[in-house]
């Protein structure tokens, strides 16, 4: 039932562990486990050692584009494309989801973890291999997918901030999130996004029908983080620990204790206590309670740099971005 093996080409060089592709960025954890101990299927799996935002990526496997799935040009410097092989696969199935009912449809990811895992730039989290970015689909005022160059900002109205005539396109983002939160071998913990789109995705999914413990399942995981940018320019999507990995942090740890008054920014916003119960690790059964709070702060993603060139794909009268 697996969709076509990702390319795994990189099994060999992922057996050095090396974390050279980011200078400086040293883990801040050194694994017990040695490459020699895990066979194929295992580094292809990866472990995840350590919590989101403090921990790296033994093994894992590599996000390939495709023709349903690009990497968002911006993002696609340093090869941060890397995760468990759950996140990996499940995004990708969910791009072919979101494809089969719209032929023309390509899902748009960001950054996922660094080869090794580990800190990265802009990123509060992304550290263990079990988050990913992707970019919201944009249409335009005619229902054609747009792709830009870089994540688009959208308001509660679906109008994208600084780019008119781009739209939130309501019926693509829900199937994907909808194909997410049923994914059935990795169980999403979190997808972040600003209330505003949260709250219109729920509505929409309401309209048109969507099944009811789907739209309860999405209810749970969307969420606008706290003390991080509120991420409405794309949807940030955390899995859970897979059953049995021993090492793997569930939540980063609560900082309430060491927040100080004024250091509330990307670089030193208050975190809250941990609150939320360990997920269940059934994808299909419906939430028996209300969404949990936020369980910590990513504080991540700092503003995309400018970009240099219009986006690509788009009529003159909707090139003015910046996302
Ligand atoms: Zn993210």
């Amino acid at each position: 039932m697996r969709p076509t093996p990702l390319a795994f080409a990189a099994v060999a060089a992922a057996l050095s562990f090396s974390t050279g592709a980011f200078p400086g960025a040293a883990p801040k954890h050194h694994t017990t486990a040695r490459a020699g101990s895990l066979g194929p299927a295992a580094l292809r799996f990866g472990r995840s050692i350590g919590s989101p935002t403090e921990g790296h990526l033994l093994g894992g496997t590599h996000l390939e584009e495709a023709p349903y799935l690009r990497i968002v040009p911006v993002y696609a410097g340093n090869d941060v494309r890397w995760g468990l092989e759950p996140l990996v696969t499940m995004i990708d199935r969910a791009a072919r989801q979101v494809r089969r009912q719209y032929p023309e449809a390509v899902t748009s990811v960001g950054h996922l973890s660094r080869e090794g895992g580990g800190e990265i730039d802009r990123h509060r989290s992304h550290e263990s291999g079990r988050d990913g970015d992707i970019g919201f689909f944009v249409r335009s005022a005619a229902g054609r997918q747009l792709l830009p160059s870089h994540f688009v900002q959208f308001r509660g109205d679906g109008t994208a901030v600084n780019w008119p005539g781009a739209y939130f396109d309501d019926a693509r983002n829900w199937l994907l999130v909808s194909a997410l939160v049923t994914d059935a071998e990795a169980h999403v913990t979190h997808l972040f996004i600003a209330a505003p789109l949260r709250a219109r995705l729920l509505s929409y999914a309401e309209r048109i029908g969507a099944p009811a413990a789907i739209r309860m399942r999405a209810a749970e995981v969307l969420q606008q983080p706290h003390g991080a940018l509120p991420h409405d320019d794309h949807f940030h999507v955390r899995i859970g620990c897979p059953s049995h990995m021993s090492g793997c942090v569930e939540n980063p740890a609560a900082r309430a204790h060491r927040m100080v008054a004024g250091t509330h920014g990307r670089r030193g916003a208050p975190a809250h206590a941990l609150v939320t119960p360990p997920p269940s690790r059934s994808p299909m059964t419906p939430p028996a309670q209300a969404p949990a709070p936020l369980p910590e702060e990513p504080r991540e993603e700092l503003p995309a740099p400018e970009p240099d060139v219009p986006p690509m794909s788009l009529p003159s009268s909707v090139d003015d971005v910046d996302g």
